[in-house]
């Protein structure tokens, strides 16, 4: 058998590792957290730091291939690796993805229609970017925001102080966003092989509570046009980006119908879970056939659902949960329950097609 690198070792890292093994794969996961959620499935754990040299040396030696499960991989570490073995997606796709201001203006040159942006180095810039937008708009870090972290939301309302937005988010430089007016957000789940075979699952549409995803849903209230945009974003997206693996691509829907791109993330999606309880091949196994070069699954749909994101105390709910019909849940391992912390996820069957 081979094995699969994984750079990071949160609960993507496990369900990726749970995948892999289902398909005869042995995981090594590189992670600086010894008691991580991928650490209890994958088969070895380097305990290092990501940009740890010796340790990179060491994983890529060890494995066939090498991917990672979240975004903020050092670049330079994703170099070291591509140096020794195949590395998917590319350091060119992660890199692109780190920065909010790489991130659009990589999906305006291809096409690809977001909210208007502007970018900020200092709080001069804000306050004309504000002028610029109304008074309206979301100053995000450019780098490492998630969850909504990093983010503060202009309403245009009297005693809004462009001062003190910027030193809230650390006067990092950043990118300003004109505030979108949305009926709702959905997203896609792509896969493309190195063959350039593109696979998408079916759009979702989800619901965010104070920045954090809380449900997905699928089928989605938008009309078939819409979802049809999307998909097609995503297609240039990762044809763009001469990609392998699976993304995850978020979008704003206008009430004219309007599709507009938010960012996009180089692995798999917090959206994408409810792919494992209705679809015969998950993202995970997916992304796992994209990097290991094998055939890419049937993306089709069994069941409509919906999926719950369990954060926090919402872990206390789970023994109810399994007494339910037609609920799958997925825990991940995790001692504490922090508030804002993602523990699980219950994707409940709402249909069977
Ligand atoms: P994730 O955990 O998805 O990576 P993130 O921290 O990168 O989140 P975003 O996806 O940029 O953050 O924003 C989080 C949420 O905030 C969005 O899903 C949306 O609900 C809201 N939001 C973000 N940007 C805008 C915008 N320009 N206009 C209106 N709402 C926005
Ligand atoms: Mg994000
Ligand atoms: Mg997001």
């Amino acid at each position: 058998g081979s094995t699969i690198g994984i750079v990071g070792g949160g609960q993507l890292g496990r369900m990726l590792a749970m995948a892999a093994a289902r398909l005869g794969y042995k995981t090594i996961i590189l992670e600086p957290q010894e008691n991580c959620p991928a650490a209890q499935v994958a088969n070895e754990h380097i305990v290092a730091a990501y940009d740890d040299r010796n340790a990179l040396e060491q994983l890529a030696e060890l494995c066939d291939v090498i991917t990672y499960e979240f975004e903020n991989v050092p670049v330079d570490s994703a170099e070291i690796l591509s140096e020794i073995k195949s590395v998917f997606p590319s350091a060119a796709a992660l890199k692109v993805s780190q920065d909010r201001v790489s991130e659009k203006r990589f999906l305006n040159n291809a096409g690809i229609q977001t909210t208007q942006w502007l970018s900020i180095e200092n709080e001069g810039d804000l306050e004309a970017a504000l002028l610029a937008f109304g008074g309206k708009g979301i100053l995000k870090s450019r780098r490492f925001g998630y969850d909504g972290k990093g983010q503060v939301r202009f309403s245009g309302k009297k005693g809004e102080d462009a001062k003190k937005g910027f030193a809230a988010i650390g006067s990092v430089p950043a990118i300003l966003e004109a505030l979108v007016d949305f009926v709702c957000e959905i997203s896609v789940i792509a896969a493309r092989d190195e063959a350039g075979n593109i696979k998408t699952y079916d759009i979702t549409e989800n619901v965010h509570k104070n920045g954090i995803l809380a449900t997905s849903t699928v089928p989605v209230s938008v009309s078939s046009t819409v979802a049809g945009l999307a998909a097609d974003a995503a297609r240039k997206l990762l044809e763009g980006l001469d990609y392998v693996g699976v993304a995850g691509m978020e979008f704003f829907v206008l009430a004219n119908g309007t599709v507009l791109a938010n960012e996009f993330a180089p692995r798999v999606h917090n959206s994408g879970h409810w792919t494992e309880a209705a679809c015969a091949v998950s993202q995970f196994e997916q992304h796992i056939r994209a990097i290991a070069g094998l055939p890419l699954g049937d993306t089709r749909r069994h069941s409509d659902c919906v999926m719950e994101n369990l954060i926090g105390d919402d872990i206390a709910k789970v023994s109810e949960i399994l007494k339910e019909t037609g609920a799958v849940v997925q825990l991940y391992g995790k001692a504490e329950a922090r508030p804002g912390r993602k523990m699980g996820h219950v994707t409940r069957i709402t249909k069977r097609l």
